[in-house]
C-alpha cells in the first residue's frame, strides 16, 4: 500500500512525494501527538524509500523489496522501537542496531533505512545516535518519530528535516475509524456514536480508536454525565461526600474524568453563547445540556467560564501530582457553585 492511499495529511503526503521524486536526504523526523499516525506514515515512507520503483504516491507494493518489506523480512530495514518491558530504548540497543551496523552496505538494494521512535531515547541514547547522524554513509536514511521537536537535543534536531502530522478534521477521523474497525474485524458503532468519538478525540484517530475499543470509557462517560447533570443541585455536604466518592472511585482515570467534564462544560458554554448545536462534542446530550430560556442561558455564561478555568486548574494540579483530595474537593465545590444556573 502506498501512503497516498492513507486518509488525510495532504501536506505531508505532498512532501513525502517530492522527497521520493528527488534523491532522498539522510534524516527525517515525523512529528505529532500520540495516536496521530506517525508510525503508519513512517512505515509507509520507509517502504517507499526501499522500494525499487517508488512513485510520488509511495511504494509500488509489488516489487521484491516491497514483498520483503510487507513480510517484515527486508534485510535493509532496521527499527529501534520501545521494548514493552522497558521504559526507554537502552543505549546498548542504539549501539548494536545503529552504530555497529551503519557502515555495512545494504544487502538487497541501494539503501538502508533506520526507523527510530525518538521519544524513548534518553539524552544518552540521543547522544549515541548523534554520532551516527553526523556523518552517515551515503546509502543510509534515518526516519525518526517524536511527539514534538522540543523533545530532541538541538544537535540532533539540526540534522533532521521535520515532517509534521496535523490533527485530522472530524470527517477524516470517522473515515479512519471505519477502516480500522473493519481491519480489526470489530463491530462499528452507529454514525452518531462514531461522530462523538471523533470530536471528543480532537482530531487524533488513535485516541478515538482506543476509547471505542476500551471496556470502560462508555460507562465512565455515562456515569459522569449523570453526575454532571445533578451537580448544581447537590448540597455542600453532598458534594464533599457523594461527589468526592465518585471522583475517588475514578482516581486512576482522573485525567479522562476531567476531559469528559470539560467537554460537557464546553458544550454547555457553546449552547449558552450561540444556541447552536452544530458544533457540540456531546451532541447526543443536547437536550440535557440546553437551557430552555434565553435569560437563563445568559446568566449561566460567567459561571461556565469560571467552571472551565477550574477544570484547567485541576488538570494542571493532576499533572504536578498535587494532593488528589485537595484538587478534587476544590473543583467539586467550584462546579457546584458555578453550575447552579446550568
Ligand atoms: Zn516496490
Amino acid at each position: 500500500m502506498a501512503f497516498a492511499t492513507l486518509v488525510g495529511q495532504s501536506d505531508l503526503k505532498a512532501r513525502l512525494g517530492s522527497i521520493l521524486a528527488q534523491e532522498p536526504g539522510h534524516a527525517y523526523v515525523l512529528t505529532g501527538p500520540t495516536g496521530i499516525g506517525k508510525t503508519t506514515f513512517a512505515t509507509e515512507f520507509a517502504q517507499a524509500l526501499l522500494c525499487h520503483q517508488p512513485s510520488e504516491a509511495g511504494a509500488c507494493g509489488i516489487c521484491s523489496a516491497c514483498h520483503h518489506f510487507t513480510h517484515q523480512a527486508h534485510p535493509d530495514f532496521r527499527t529501534l522501537l520501545l521494548d514493552s518491558k522497558d521504559k526507554v530504548i537502552k543505549v546498548e540497543r542504539v549501539r548494536q542496531t545503529v552504530q555497529a551496523d551503519i557502515a555495512l552496505r545494504p544487502q538487497f538494494g541501494q539503501r538502508k533505512v533506520y526507523l527510530i521512535d525518538a521519544d524513548y531515547l534518553n539524552e544518552q541514547g540521543q547522544n549515541t545516535l548523534l554520532k551516527s547522524l553526523e556523518e552517515p554513509p551515503q546509502f543510509v536514511t534515518f526516519v525518526l518519530m517524536t511527539q514534538g521537536p522540543e523533545k530532541l537535543l538541538p544537535t540532533i534536531l539540526s540534522r533532521l528535516t521535520v515532517l509534521p502530522l496535523r490533527r485530522y478534521p472530524t470527517a477524516d477521523v470517522i473515515e479512519i475509524l471505519h477502516r480500522e474497525l473493519d481491519l480489526q474485524n470489530l463491530p462499528r458503532p452507529d454514525e452518531a456514536t462514531l461522530g462523538f468519538y471523533a470530536r471528543y478525540a480532537n482530531g487524533i484517530p488513535g485516541t478515538a480508536l482506543n476509547l471505542i475499543t476500551s471496556s470502560w470509557f462508555a460507562d465512565l462517560r455515562q456515569e459522569t454525565i449523570e453526575f454532571y447533570s445533578q451537580i448544581g443541585r447537590l448540597s455542600r455536604a453532598q458534594i464533599l461526600t457523594t461527589g468526592y466518592t465518585f471522583f475517588d472511585s475514578n482516581r486512576a482515570r482522573a485525567d479522562v474524568l476531567l476531559d469528559i467534564i470539560g467537554s460537557l462544560t464546553r458544550d454547555q458554554l457553546v449552547l449558552a453563547v450561540t444556541n447552536d448545536s452544530r458544533h457540540l462534542t456531546n451532541s447526543d446530550q443536547e437536550q440535557r445540556l440546553t437551557l430552555p430560556q434565553t435569560k437563563q442561558r445568559h446568566d449561566a455564561v460567567p459561571g461556565l467560564i469560571r467552571a472551565t478555568a477550574a477544570i484547567a486548574t485541576a488538570r494542571r494540579g493532576l499533572k504536578l501530582n498535587a494532593s488528589f483530595e485537595g484538587l478534587a474537593c476544590q473543583l467539586l465545590l467550584t462546579l457546584r457553585k458555578e453550575l447552579i444556573h446550568a
